[in-house]
């Protein structure tokens, strides 16, 4: 087997089983290389169309959606999709907790 250096700070690379995790379900085990220096961790791209296959069947691939802006009153309203609704199980009546986490980046909590 050939002795691969790590792409981010050129330190040895060793073969592992990882588990990947993708929006919080577990997918299973997957061959990666993972530096002993820095712990970056590669996936090749086999094994990431297998993992990307996996995610897609479970019907956790492409869950993120544009969403336009509208506004109720002086609040502002975006819009939670079927599909990403589903997901979080979020129904209609539910509260939620909202809270920025950047500047850029709103948190909605479902409980
Ligand atoms: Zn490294």
């Amino acid at each position: 087997m050939e002795n691969k250096a790590c792409e981010e700070c050129g330190g040895k690379v060793i073969r592992k089983k990882l588990e990947y995790i993708y929006l919080g379900e577990n997918l299973g085990k997957f061959d990666a290389d993972v530096c002993t220096k820095c712990n970056e961790q590669v996936f090749d791209e086999e094994t990431f169309q297998r993992i990307e296959a996996l995610a897609k069947n479970k019907g956790l691939w492409g869950l993120a959606a544009k969403s336009k802006v509208s506004q109720i009153g002086n609040s502002v309203a975006v819009t939670i999709n079927k599909k990403i609704a589903g997901f979080v199980n979020l129904k209609k009546g539910e509260e939620v907790r909202v809270y920025p986490e950047s500047k850029n980046r709103i948190i909605i909590e479902t409980s």
